[in-house]
């Protein structure tokens, strides 16, 4: 019988760390000791003032239909982020608001990537870009970083895979899933790239906040100034969810040429319409309030990176770079893996942790790395001392 279905739906598959995520939770709810480093999510409570921000809102009677784009508050709060953060002065028209970070990202590569259209995404990659651009007809071109260690792309690794069809580049720094992060330097080259091959480029900065050690964060906003024509090139999509422990809440924002942004928000009008209403009261609070409670949530990260690395390192054949940024460590299990080994590839390593010993992380080739696993240090550090302990003596 024909499928009723689109054909477009056979393009995508679940989110395999949502899956994973799910299954952990299913295990734990039928009682197993799991201990989940699959999901990529803080596990602090929103700060206060953001929530009581949101509750007031509620009361206010801020419940109804907003702009499609976000409200002119939400709006200014974009802009004042960019201009604290930035030192950029933006106008109304040149950001928005969606339902999250996935949100923005979806409408821009919608609106930007024609049918067979080339998109450079270097790997390893957070997973829905290529399926992002497959169901908008473009081809996905997977770029492998010569660094090895910290796999962070360069220019020169992009510049390999440039053809006439390119029309787009995605960074995403830091990144999820290796931790890596790209230095000023080699932004600044991949932004003259851009211009010079006359691209487009999205910068996914959704971990800005969140880095460590003596890694500096740069935004492709703060070149700019010195290379004006990047600015019509150029989208970044940001989001609450990370720096604010706000993932429940739905709320990412753009920053882009004001066509783009027209754009977008002509989709998402046609789509979701305004993300919540209470929500975007959230995010003001979060992006203009006080912001010291992400310094401590970023330090309680860092302190769990460090810890994480530090337990994966002392398992032996396991190889891990200290993260720079984002919450994820993505050791190199490829000495441990192979016919006759404990698992053939990261695939059967990440289902053996699972289901015999109760450990949840995501396999690297989901994330276009073969060999290695994500885990997620977004959780306590008794949690990431029992589950290491155990993966050492399941893997020993
Ligand atoms: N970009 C990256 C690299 C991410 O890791 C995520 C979430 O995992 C997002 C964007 C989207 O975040 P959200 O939709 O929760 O704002």
């Amino acid at each position: 019988m024909k499928s009723i279905l689109a054909q477009r739906t056979a393009l995508i598959k679940p989110s395999p760390t949502l899956a994973l995520a799910a299954k952990a939770k299913a295990l734990k709810s039928a009682g197993q000791d799991v201990v989940a480093f699959a999901a990529g999510e803080p596990d602090f409570a929103t700060p206060e003032h953001i929530r009581r921000a949101a509750e007031q809102a509620i009361e206010a009677g801020d419940t109804k239909y907003t702009a499609v784009a976000g409200t002119p508050a939400m709006k200014n709060a974009i802009i004042e982020k960019f201009r604290r953060d930035q030192k950029i002065t933006l106008t109304p028209g040149e950001v928005m608001a969606s339902c999250g970070g996935k949100h923005i990202l979806y409408n821009a590569i919608s609106c930007l990537v024609d049918p067979s259209d080339e998109v450079l995404i270097p790997a390893p990659y957070w997973v829905s870009y290529p399926d992002m651009v497959v169901l908008a007809g473009g081809k996905p071109v997977f770029v492998q970083s010569s660094d090895r260690e910290n796999l962070a792309v360069t220019a020169a690794d992009l510049e390999r895979h440039i053809t006439p069809r390119t029309k787009l580049v995605i960074l995403n720094s830091p990144n999820n899933p290796s931790g890596s992060g790209i230095e000023a330097a080699e932004m600044k080259r991949i932004a003259q790239l851009v211009c010079d091959r006359k691209l487009f480029l999205i910068s996914d900065e959704i971990y800005e906040k969140l880095v460590f050690g003596s890694f500096i964060f740069t935004s492709m906003l703060d070149l700019v100034n010195e290379l004006p024509q990047l600015r019509e090139r150029l989208m970044i999509a940001h989001g609450v969810a990370k720096t604010y422990s706000m993932t429940g809440w739905r709320i990412g924002y753009a920053a882009g040429p004001k066509p783009l942004i027209d754009a977008m928000s002509a989709l998402q009008g046609a789509s979701t319409s305004n993300p919540t209403s209470f929500a975007q009261a959230g995010a003001v609070a979060a992006l203009t309030g006080p912001q010291d409670a992400v310094e401590t949530m970023r330090q309680a990260f860092e302190k769990r990176g460090k810890l994480m690395c530090e337990m994966l390192r002392d398992i032996k054949g396991v190889r891990c770079a200290m993260p720079r940024g984002a919450f994820y460590a993505f050791p190199d299990f490829s000495e441990l893996l192979g016919v006759g080994r404990i698992a053939q590839n990261d695939g059967e390593l990440g289902a053996f942790l699972l289901d015999k010993h109760a450990i949840a992380v995501v396999p690297g080739g989901e994330f276009g790395a073969p060999g290695r696993l994500r885990l997620s240090f977004a959780t306590a550090e008794a949690e990431i001392e029992k589950g290491l302990t155990r993966m050492k003596k399941a893997l020993q």
